[in-house]
């Protein structure tokens, strides 16, 4: 191992480990983990898959590629030796942010277990210059910079295969990057990403502005520019179409040069839309095997049996429809086989509700996905049935055999053996080192939940990582937080469904608690970690009022003692890692039935966190692994919530005006404490929204959510071993979440590869 380090050194500045800088040795490393992952790479034979994403939120990769390959205690050991701290390397990466959150987690997580399964299956996506806005919290508000990630020493590889893609009228050359997914004890496959060696980073203005105008200079220069206007929302075709086009001229060339003629593609390929941002992939398919001469009836099945969509959200502003008008604009050549397609949908149903082309000649991107893919797949159980029973019932009954659902995973060699060392040692140290490659192995784990001895060497480890992320916010961000106070953290993309607001009104009640005397049974550190989307006010107001809140309990000695807010700025990947092993109480407060599945709730389980969550997307699964002793369930069902939806009867105002423990925290938000600390505008419009509208009804839940997070601190509190036990019961029972049992699944009943 020193050999092979100390070999790429010399090879690339002539120095001994010793005398290289970090940086020097960084790059040494990463040629050597390419060299190692180029050897694992394995012929394709049968069926491939291509699974294309606008997103692959793939973290940092050093470590996650030494782990992989099994060098990286080995790699540790060789740098220490030489004086070298590994953990200074990892400092030394830029973090590729290219995914907003959960959708683009997910999909980093499948390559991993693609990979680790021994399953040829590699990813198509776009070579965004700069990912998900970097977040400055200054002031009390949110402010976002460009975050550049693409350095000389970059894991995307540049490669000299381009493919011409027509845009407007003008035909752009699209190149080919590819970066190295690495399987544990598995195989090699690619993340292959698109970009425009046109594009010109000195363009960008002020913060994240730009020229949205200027196509071939800013085409993939930001990850989802924002789309509150004409210009950002024609700029995401452009990006969708530029993704879709490149990659499926990829797909064909590669299917041909293993001896397919197109009119078996689906023997070769197997492609997965995630989500409706790839959906274009389907006419341009067609359009493409017109080019070889499969006349548009046969082109509309092969691509039928090759394709597969992902649904991943309820929400109705997310499911994309374009008006017909942009894409005439931007890709002129698909508008034809569009309205073939929407004709050839009218001609299996009179149902027009499934319609691709609406009245208002919109065209409604998952429609084509459903009638023009063999499945349709949701992310949870929950989520499939709501989808079959309610959103998609008019499809559902049109095609009840393509529905299906594949509950979403994490990979454990990133969320477990990476960011939790400690805890990965003392499980192999106790059941052996087979849960990493079969995580159901994990259930032996329940043999110990009577074993004091080993209740108390977990919760040690639980304390040590909350030293450790201690250390890092104080680093980090100049904030001291108490160690021995129970870690309660939230941390996901900033939405109102995910309801940060409702844990803002329980710390404004647990503020009044303890002004009036009564203290909680433990000290409380709430911790945060979120990013709102640049143009969503009330978000951005979220994030005011929690970073107000937490300024006046600091200054209030009295109360910081038992209660402290940390918010933590930029979450990332890298800060997720750090965060999550350290958490006692995992917060997933969505409001029931618009959650499809969550991931974050897997990776706290994981790391021995137990859960407070609603009854939502995959917390249900949660809850019937671990039992009801073992998680705190709260709030309305999402039966109760769909049903108050369809009956439009839910009135905030009531609730606020009726209950007067309500009324005292919302009002609590434009009171002279907040209004001193913080911004009046905000503040005042945050009051508003959740007195008279609270479209996700924040407030029935309001009760419900004090009741079993007080429960929950008190057992913390008072029976230690009792919540140990719990903990170890979490951890003992993620096995299932494991995306190497999700990828399984999708493979036996949707893929069929190799
Ligand atoms: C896992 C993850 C998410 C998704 O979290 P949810 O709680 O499922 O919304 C978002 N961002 C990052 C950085 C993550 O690692």
């Amino acid at each position: 191992m020193y050999e092979s380090i100390g070999a790429e050194l010399r090879a690339l500045c002539g120095k001994e480990l010793r005398e290289a800088t970090d940086r020097e040795v960084y790059r040494a490393l990463l040629q050597m983990v390419q060299r190692r992952a180029a050897e694992q790479s394995r012929p394709v034979s049968g069926r491939k898959l291509y699974y294309i994403s606008a997103e692959f939120l793939i973290g940092k990769l050093l470590s996650n590629n030494l782990i992989n390959l099994g060098i990286y205690e080995e790699t540790r050991a060789c740098l220490a030796e030489a004086g070298k701290s590994l953990a200074a390397m990892e400092e030394l990466e830029p973090e590729p942010s290219l995914g907003n959150g959960g959708l683009g987690r997910l999909a980093a997580c499948f390559l991993d277990s693609l990979a680790t399964l021994d399953l040829p299956g590699d990813g198509i996506g776009l070579r965004y210059h700069c990912g998900l806005f970097h977040q400055n919290l200054k002031d009390g508000v949110q402010s976002e910079s460009p975050d550049f990630w693409l350095t000389d020493d970059c894991w995307a590889q540049r490669t000299e295969t381009v493919y011409p893609v027509q845009l407007a009228g003008t035909t752009v050359q699209a190149r080919l990057y590819r970066i190295a997914v690495t399987g544990y004890q598995g195989r090699t496959n690619q993340l292959n990403l698109f970009d425009l060696d046109t594009v010109n980073e000195g363009i960008l203005g002020e913060g994240i502005s730009f020229d949205k105008a200027d196509i071939p200079e800013n085409l993939t220069l930001f990850l989802y520019p924002d789309d509150s206007d004409d210009a950002g929302r024609l700029l995401r075709i452009y990006q969708q179409y530029l993704m879709v086009s490149a990659g499926a001229q990829l797909i064909l060339e590669e299917c041909a040069a293993r001896g397919c003629d197109y009119h078996n593609l689906a023997d070769y390929a197997a492609i997965q839309i995630n989500d409706t941002h790839p959906s274009m992939v389907i006419p341009e398919l067609i359009r493409l095997l017109g080019e070889h001469g499969i006349a548009f009836e046969e082109a509309v099945e092969i691509v039928t049996k090759t394709c597969a969509y992902t649904n991943h959200t309820i929400l109705a502003e997310a499911l994309e429809k374009w008006p017909l008008g942009y894409l005439e604009k931007v890709v002129p050549q698909l508008v034809p086989i569009i309205r073939q397609l929407d004709a050839l949908a009218r001609t299996r149903t009179e149902d027009t509700s499934t319609a691709i082309l609406d009245g208002e000649n919109r065209v409604h991107m998952a429609h084509m996905d459903i009638h023009f893919t063999h499945s349709t797949n949701g992310v949870a159980a929950l989520h499939t049935e709501i989808l079959k029973n309610s959103e998609l019932a008019n499809f559902y009954r049109l095609y009840p055999e393509k529905f299906n659902n594949k509950t979403n995973g994490i990979t454990f060699r990133r969320w477990l053996l990476q960011c939790n060392p400690k805890l990965s040692r003392e499980i192999e140290q106790r059941i052996g080192p087979g849960f990493k490659k079969d995580a159901g192995e994990l259930e032996k784990l329940m043999a110990l939940t009577e074993d004091r001895e080993a209740l108390e060497s977990f919760a040690a480890i639980k304390a040590f990582n909350k030293k450790q992320l201690a250390q890092w916010l104080y680093e980090k961000q100049g904030v001291w937080v108490n160690p021995d106070a129970m870690f309660t953290i939230q941390s996901k993309r900033l939405h109102e469904y995910k309801r940060q607001q409702l844990n803002l009104l329980f710390l404004i009640h647990q503020y009044f608690q303890i002004k009036a005397g009564h203290k909680p049974a433990v000290p409380l550190v709430c911790i945060f970690g979120a990013k709102a989307a640049p143009a969503y006010t009330i978000a951005k107001d979220i994030i005011h009022a929690l970073l107000t809140l937490s300024k006046v309990i600091a200054a209030d000695p009295k109360v910081s003692r038992y209660l402290q807010v940390v918010f933590v700025e930029n979450y990332n990947v890298a800060a997720a890692e750090k965060m999550i092993p350290a958490c006692d109480l995992s917060e997933q407060i969505s409001l029931a039935s618009k959650e499809a599945s969550g991931t974050g709730n897997m990776k706290f389980m994981l790391n021995g966190a137990v859960t407070l969550g609603t009854m939502d997307g995959a917390n249900v699964e949660i809850a019937q692994r671990v039992g009801q002793e073992n998680i705190y369930v709260f709030g309305r069902t999402s039966n109760q919530v769909i049903h108050r939806y369809q009956v439009g009867d839910y009135n905030a105002h009531e609730w606020y005006e009726g209950d007067p423990n309500i009324r005292r925290a919302v009002d609590f938000l434009v009171s002279d404490e907040m209004l001193a600390a913080g911004r009046e505008e905000q503040l005042r419009r945050l009051h508003r929204e959740l007195s008279g509208k609270d479209w996700f009804q924040t407030l029935p839940d309001f009760n419900a959510y004090l009741v079993r997070k007080t429960q929950a601190m008190m057992d913390y509190a008072h029976d230690p071993e009792g919540w140990s036990r719990k903990c170890l019961i979490n951890i003992a029972q993620a096995g299932f979440f494991s995306s190497d049992r999700t990828i399984a699944e999708y493979n036996r009943d949707i893929w069929h590869l190799g």
